[in-house]
């Protein structure tokens, strides 16, 4: 017998059948899918995989035999089984839909199993789209309108990837897993875009040939909703799956819909609550980025480069309805805010990382992000972004009525010292990187080699020591005064320990 004799025979004798391999989500653990993948088992009980005559019917042409006949195996198999909501998906080679009316027959075979067609998922590889001579748009439109889900596979795997994304719709987007089995640094950036883009264009995402932890965790992390590898599950043949079944969560067709909504949020913006709900497709995107500005500095002037949408609004609830309103405020050398910006300009020229530094003006509380980029001679290119604090700070309410506050100190920090733990407050100074809680003891010591003029040093470390702290404060407050880093140079401040309730404490820097 030839090839397709062999092939035919088999088919007949029923030695090809499905094997099933779970697609599982990530939020929450529950089974989504599962994938049809085809095994043929022979005569010998060897098993043949799809490797070795998936290119043989492709290259005789019948490879619509194979899809069909899987697509059959699979509406038996959803009659026999209890789990009704079950979605199934099935590989279709771009071939079938030249040599026959593929949406045809496939309603024809579902409808002879009565099965409805929102559980059936076509799985499409790009080179599909690559056949001029049939109307794919049209095939994929009549599969749509009529319940089907239609997936693309093996996204990342050929040439054509971002045009087929361009002029297609797909319903989920099937990363190959040729961008994870080298778990690189590369590859997660890249997976990490793939996962951004197809966020942006509404299309689901779902990560194939999943091994290890490391990369499910790393896929949830990012927002990827749906995983599929061995770490999970290998295809399996149908009583085995159904075991595989009793054992975990299905998704009802509410829970379907459900999760998939979660599906949509983008993990990866500035303001991934902004991505939900916003019509995904039609949306101005840039409404969504960081609020960002590049400004120049160059003695003593301030020159706004370049600042986008973002940024614009965020100067707008603090009252600039213009920026060069503020370039105007900025230069002016009685405009009350102008020293403080300049101060945290020469921070952050002199300091490496980001600086952040509160403030408040018409009564909203921002913070000021900057970071040097780049500098020639006198000049100085810093990025800048800004927010300003909504209700989202569970401290809003004290910045803002404690406007004094900003007016006294330049920074207020809440220290425990039996749990070695600081919680900034606020600072207006620029010398906090890390905001949150961090450890004091770490903290005390990267103050003192870092802001504290070096003949202050010692000084300071013996004010705050923590072995004697508590018997120095006693019930009040102990203070001193302390030579601090401000710009470029340093100024004398007031620095200030009080006692608070509970083994807390409250840590003051005043300028004089
Ligand atoms: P595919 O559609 O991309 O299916 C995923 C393949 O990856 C399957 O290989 C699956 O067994 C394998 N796989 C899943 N998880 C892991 C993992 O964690 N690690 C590794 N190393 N592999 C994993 P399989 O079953 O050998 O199928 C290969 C390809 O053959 C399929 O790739 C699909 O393109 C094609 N194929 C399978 N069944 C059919 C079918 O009924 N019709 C058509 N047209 N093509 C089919
Ligand atoms: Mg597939
Ligand atoms: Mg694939």
């Amino acid at each position: 017998m030839d090839f397709v004799e062999r092939f035919n025979d088999a088919l007949d004798k029923g030695n090809i059948q499905p094997y099933f391999q779970p697609l599982t989500r990530t939020i929450p653990e529950s089974i989504c899918g599962v994938e049809a993948l085809a095994r043929w088992i022979d005569d010998d009980n060897k098993m043949i995989f799809p490797s070795d005559f998936i290119p043989k019917l492709e290259e005789n042409r019948i490879i619509y035999k194979l899809d069909l006949a899987i697509l059959e195996e699979v509406c038996k198999f959803y009659n026999k089984c209890q789990y009704k909501d079950i979605k199934f998906s099935i590989n279709i080679s771009g071939i079938d839909f030249e040599e026959i009316d593929m949406f045809d027959s496939i309603t024809k075979i579902i409808e002879k199993y009565n099965v409805p067609s929102n559980i059936i998922h076509l799985e499409i590889t790009e080179t599909t789209m690559l056949y001029d001579t049939i109307d794919i748009r049209n095939i994929f439109k009549r599969f749509r309108d009529a319940g089907f889900e239609i997936w693309i596979d093996d996204f990342g795997s050929g040439y054509s990837s971002l045009n087929v994304l361009r002029d297609y719709s797909f319903n989920v987007l099937k990363m190959d897993m040729g961008l994870i089995d080298e778990f690189n640094i590369n590859s997660k950036k890249i997976i990490t875009s793939v996962i951004n883009m197809s966020k942006k264009l509404g299309i689901r995402t779902l990560a194939e040939g999943v091994e290890t932890e490391e990369q499910v965790s790393f896929l949830k992390n990012i927002g990827c909703e749906i995983i599929q590898g061995y770490y999970y599950a290998k295809p399996m043949p149908s009583k085995d799956f159904l075991e595989y079944l009793a054992k975990r969560k299905i998704e009802t067709k509410d829970e379907y819909r459900y999760w998939n909504e979660v599906g949509k949020v983008n993990f990866l913006t500035a303001d991934p609550l902004l991505s939900f709900n916003n019509n995904l497709i039609n949306n101005d995107i840039t409404t969504e980025l960081a609020p960002l500005s590049f400004v120049e500095y160059e003695k003593g002037t301030i020159k706004y480069l370049y600042y986008n949408d973002t940024y614009a609004r965020e100067l707008k609830i603090i009252g600039y309805n213009s920026i060069d309103k503020l370039v105007d405020d900025v230069n002016n050398e009685s405009f009350e805010y102008r020293q403080r910006y300049i101060s945290q300009i020469k921070n952050t020229i002199n300091r490496d990382g980001i600086q952040r530094v509160d403030n408040m003006i018409n009564n909203v509380v921002f913070s000021h992000f900057t970071e040097l980029i780049s500098s020639v001679n006198d000049k100085y290119l810093i990025a800048s972004s800004f927010y300003t604090l909504s209700s989202k700070r569970s401290d809003y309410l004290v910045l803002k009525y404690s406007q004094s506050l900003y007016m006294t100190y330049d920074t207020v920090t809440e220290i425990t010292p039996d749990k070695d733990s600081a919680v900034q407050i606020y600072s207006t100074a620029g010398f906090a990187k890390v905001y949150g809680t961090v450890s004091l003891r770490k903290g005390i010591i990267e103050f003192a080699e870092n802001e504290v003029h070096p003949s202050d040093k010692e000084r300071y470390l013996k004010f705050f020591d923590l072995k004697t702290l508590k018997e120095r404060i006693d019930d009040k407050y102990i203070h001193d005064i302390f030579s601090v880093r401000s710009g470029g140079s340093y100024e004398k401040k007031n620095i200030r320990i009080t006692k608070l309730d509970n083994g807390k404490y409250l840590y003051t820097i005043q300028s004089l």
